[in-house]
C-alpha cells in the first residue's frame, strides 16, 4: 500500500471507489503493463486490451446501471484511468475516449437515443469517438466548416474532421457541424454518425510522437446521410453541448496525465534505489532526492485538484456550471503540466538509460506531451480559467482595503 492509499479517507472515497481502484490497478499490472512496450513500439491499436477491458467490465465505468454500466460515477472512472495510464497511456485513453464520445449522448440524447447507443458502448462492444476538430478549426472550434443540411427526414453532412481519436475503430462518431452559417457558434449542432453511414469515410492516420497505439485520423463526410432523429438536442445547441462535454471529459485527460506522472515516479524511484554509482545507490544523493520529492509533491497536489473536480461532476446540479468549468480546466492544466515535468525529470534521473527505449520513462515522456495539447491546449485552459475568474470578480464586492 502506497502513501497515497493511506490518505484515501481525506478524499471521501467510498468502498466502491476503493474496490474499483484496486480492480483497475490489478488489470493494469496483470494484463496491460506487460503489453505497454509493444503497443508503443508497434503502434497498433490494442484490440487485445480492449477485449480485456470488456471482460473485466471497465467500459461500464462511464455509464449508469440503467444502460448496463456500473453507475459508479466520474471519480471512479478518473481513478481507473489514472491506474491504467500509470502503465500505458494508450490503454488509459481507451476509457477516456469512451467517456468523451458518449457524453454528448448522455447529456443531450433522447431516451430513444440513449437506449439505442449506450448499452453497447457500456459493454465495449462499440467504441465511441468525438469529432470536433477540423484542419482550419482547432482551438477556435466555432470556426468549423463542416455543414449539415436538413433534407426531409435526413441530414446531409459535408466536410471533414482531423485528429480524431478512435478514427477507424469507432462504431459511433459524435460529429459537430454547422446547420446555420454566419451566426458563429450558435449555428453548430451535434449529430450521431454511425460508422456505416453512407458518405462517411476515414482518411489518413497520423504518425505520432506518443500514444502510438491509439488511432488518430481524418473523417470525411461526402453527402453523408444520417436520419434526422440522429441530431442531439435542438439545432444550434451543439457548441454549448461540446463545452458541457469538455467540462466533464477534461478530468479524464487530467487522469491520464496524472497516471503517467505516477508511473514515472514509481519507476524512477525504484531505479534510484537500485542503481549504484560512487559505491552506493544513487538514491543517497540529496540532489536526486530533492528532485523526487518535488515530483511526488506536485503530483499529489495535482491529484487533490483532480479528485475535487471528480467529486464536483458526481455532485451534478449541486455544483454551479462555472465552478465545474474552472475546476475541470484547472485539473487538466495542472495534472498535464505536472505529467510533462515529472516524466522529463524521470528521464533525467535514469541518466542515459532514461533516453533508451528499453526503459519505460522514455515512452512516458513522449506520451505525456499530448495531454497538454488535446481536449483544449493548456493555453486554452488558462484562457478558460482566467475568463471564468474575471467574470466572478466582476460580480463580487471589492475587499474594503
Ligand atoms: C493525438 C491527438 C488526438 C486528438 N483527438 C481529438 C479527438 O478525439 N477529437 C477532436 O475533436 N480533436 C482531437 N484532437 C485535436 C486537438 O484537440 C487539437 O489539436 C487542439 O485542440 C489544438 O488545436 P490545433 O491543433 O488546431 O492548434 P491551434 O488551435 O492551431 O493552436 C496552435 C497554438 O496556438 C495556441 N493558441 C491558439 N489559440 C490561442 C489563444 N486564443 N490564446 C493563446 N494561445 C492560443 C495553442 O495553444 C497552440 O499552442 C486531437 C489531437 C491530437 C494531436
Amino acid at each position: 500500500m502506497s502513501a497515497v492509499d493511506t490518505a484515501t479517507n481525506f478524499w471521501g472515497l467510498s468502498e466502491t471507489h476503493l474496490e474499483i481502484r484496486e480492480h483497475a490497478r490489478g488489470v493494469a499490472r496483470q494484463f496491460v503493463a506487460p503489453r505497454a512496450h509493444d503497443i508503443d513500439a508497434n503502434g497498433e491499436f490494442p484490440q487485445d486490451i480492449r477485449e480485456i477491458f470488456m471482460e473485466q467490465g471497465l467500459f461500464g465505468l462511464p455509464f449508469s446501471e440503467e444502460y448496463g454500466g456500473t453507475g459508479t460515477g466520474a471519480l471512479a472512472l478518473i481513478m481507473a484511468i489514472e491506474e491504467i495510464s500509470k502503465v500505458c497511456a494508450t490503454s488509459g485513453l481507451l476509457l477516456a475516449v469512451q467517456e468523451l464520445g458518449s457524453l454528448p449522448i448522455k447529456l443531450a440524447g433522447t431516451d430513444a437515443q440513449k437506449d439505442a447507443w449506450l448499452p453497447r458502448l457500456a459493454s465495449g462492444e462499440w467504441l465511441a469517438a468525438y469529432g470536433l476538430t477540423e484542419p482550419e478549426s482547432g482551438s477556435d472550434s466555432a470556426g468549423m466548416r463542416t455543414t449539415a443540411v436538413r433534407d426531409g427526414d435526413e441530414y446531409v453532412l459535408n466536410g471533414g474532421k482531423r485528429f480524431i481519436t478512435n478514427a477507424g475503430v469507432a462504431d459511433v462518431y459524435v460529429v459537430f457541424a454547422k446547420t446555420q452559417q454566419d451566426v458563429g457558434h450558435k449555428g453548430i449542432s451535434a449529430f450521431i454518425v454511425p460508422a456505416d453511414a453512407p458518405g462517411f469515410s476515414v482518411g489518413k492516420f497520423e504518425k505520432k510522437m506518443g500514444i502510438k497505439g491509439s488511432t488518430t485520423g481524418e473523417l470525411f463526410f461526402d453527402d453523408c446521410r444520417i436520419p434526422a432523429e440522429n441530431i442531439l438536442g435542438d439545432e444550434g445547441t451543439g457548441f454549448t453541448l461540446a463545452m458541457q462535454v469538455l467540462d466533464r471529459s477534461r478530468p479524464g485527460v487530467a487522469a491520464q496525465g496524472l497516471g503517467i506522472a505516477g508511473g514515472a515516479i514509481e519507476y524512477a524511484g525504484k531505479y534510484l534505489l537500485e542503481r549504484e554509482q560512487f559505491g552506493k545507490p544513487i538514491a543517497h544523493q540529496q540532489g536526486l532526492q530533492w528532485m523526487l520529492a518535488d515530483m511526488e509533491t506536485r503530483t499529489s497536489a495535482a491529484r487533490e485538484l483532480l479528485y475535487r473536480a471528480g467529486h464536483m461532476i458526481d455532485a451534478g446540479s449541486e455544483v454551479p456550471q462555472p465552478t465545474l468549468t474552472r475546476y475541470s480546466a484547472m485539473a487538466k492544466l495542472i495534472c498535464t503540466d505536472v505529467a510533462m515535468d515529472v516524466t522529463t525529470d524521470a528521464v533525467q534521473l535514469l541518466g542515459g538509460y532514461g533516453y533508451i527505449q528499453e526503459y519505460p520513462v522514455e515512452r512516458m515522456m513522449r506520451d505525456a506531451k499530448i495531454t497538454q495539447i488535446y481536449e483544449g491546449t493548456n493555453q486554452v485552459q488558462r484562457l478558460v480559467i482566467a475568463r471564468n475568474l474575471l467574470e466572478e470578480l466582476k460580480r463580487t464586492e471589492p475587499i474594503p482595503f
